[in-house]
């Protein structure tokens, strides 16, 4: 008899301005997009906030595909009912009832937010109405500082009625601030710079370098394991896979041993810049960590830098690696990310790095290259996935 809708609270969008139509538009395509095997019934607006109304067996279905869409920050299963009394009032025991059923609780507060201003009553008033309606017909109590459970009350175009509020994962919904061009390692960082990256909106899509046959297959399936994890928040992505091991053979036949990693590390640049000239990506992401390993020092950094004048963004620069693993746990790459497999870094790995490059140094180890070949070559051999 009640209907159910699951509330979407946005947050940062609010704070738009004139953009915030465009941004909420934005924000349902990915919805609809996520929810393309769900069913429900329709998806609207009411007063700042969007609904997906739906049957009420599907809402937890619902609320775990959509916790993924960037631009959400709570996500709330409710009872929409119209903006009657004695309906909020029925609406009101139903959850109570429910939300009892599941947890031991002995305490809850009400609390009313009254986006209607034409609406009579006061949100003060009426969240007494919520507490009257609760302690008549539940033997709970009523403790306003630290309650075991919150009955809440929306008063919109419609009322909605609930008592959870899930976390989404906030930041701004996808394709609001263009596209990157994402370097996809199998390790741990790159697939959480990548996820940090989509949240601010971003478009994202990505390289990857292996070492076929050093490294194998397994390798790269895993790497597009990831590239579905991430993809699950950032939507359709393309992994462009390019076999780096000519570029590695010629650097090592050329080059000192100790330079490999940093040169290496360019070459990746100039694949990613070429790729990106070409697809019109606005910019190129690294998992990049300042002082984690050899090549990213400063100096290291500034010598990969110095390729490209296109964005780079390394939205982990300043983290701590525990910081990075906890957000890698969150958002479900972690145990994919620590399976054994080799990485093309590895198969050439010098024993005593380069610390402090320079730039005129890489630069005058690079003359015995041909640098242009090198990079057309992978370029034209690279294959494309396309995780939809
Ligand atoms: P990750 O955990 O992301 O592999 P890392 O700590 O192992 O990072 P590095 O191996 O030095 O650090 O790589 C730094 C960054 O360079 C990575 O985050 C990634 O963006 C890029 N990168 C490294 N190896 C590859 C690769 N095989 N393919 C694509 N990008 C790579
Ligand atoms: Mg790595």
């Amino acid at each position: 008899m009640f209907k159910y809708a699951v509330g979407l609270s946005l947050g940062e969008l609010v704070l738009k301005g004139k953009n915030r139509g465009s941004f909420i538009d934005a924000l349902i395509k990915q919805v609809v997009r996520s929810l393309h095997d769900i069913e429900y019934k329709k998806i609207y607006q009411d007063i700042g906030k969007v609904y997906i109304e739906c049957e009420k067996e599907n809402m937890d279905r619902i609320i775990k595909r959509v916790s993924h869409v960037f631009g959400i920050v709570y996500l709330s299963p409710c009872i929409k009912v119209g903006k009657d009394e004695d309906e909020i009032r029925e609406a009101i025991k139903e959850i109570t009832r429910e939300t009892l059923e599941k947890n031991d609780f002995k305490t809850f507060k009400g609390e009313t937010k009254r986006a209607d201003k034409k609406f009579p009553m006061t949100s003060m008033e009426f969240s007494r109405v919520i507490g009257e309606t609760v302690l008549k017909n539940f033997d709970i109590n009523v403790d306003v500082h630290n309650p075991d459970f919150y009955v809440y009350v929306d008063i919109r175009q419609d009322a909605y009625v609930y008592t959870e509020k899930f976390r989404g994962h906030g930041g701004l919904p996808l394709g609001t601030n263009g596209t990157g061009l994402l370097l996809l390692s199998g390790g741990i960082d790159s697939p959480v710079a990548g996820y940090m990256m989509a949240k601010r909106g971003v478009k994202v899509d990505a390289l990857h370098f292996h070492s076929f046959p050093f490294t194998s297959k397994r390798a790269e399936e895993k790497v597009i394991k990831l590239g579905e994890i991430v993809s699950s928040y950032s939507g359709p992505m393309k992994i462009y896979s390019v076999n780096i091991l000519p570029i590695q053979k010629e650097i090592n036949k050329h080059c000192h041993e100790s330079q490999m990693t940093v040169l290496s590390r360019r070459f990746m640049m100039r694949i990613a810049e070429s790729i990106s000239a070409k697809n019109g990506y606005k910019s190129i992401i690294t998992g990049e960590n300042l002082g984690q390993v050899a090549s990213q020092t400063i100096e290291g950094l500034a010598c990969t830098d110095a390729i490209t004048d296109r964005l780079v963004f390394r939205p982990l620069i300043g983290m701590d690696k525990v910081d990075i693993i906890e957000i890698s746990k969150r958002i479900g790459t972690y145990e994919t990310s620590i399976l054994p497999f080799e990485d093309c870094c590895t198969v050439f790995l010098p024993k005593h790095p380069l610390l402090k490059p320079t730039i005129e140094i890489m630069e005058k180890s690079e003359e015995g290259l041909d640098i242009d070949k090198l990079v057309e070559e992978a370029i034209e051999n690279m294959t494309i996935i396309n995780i939809e």
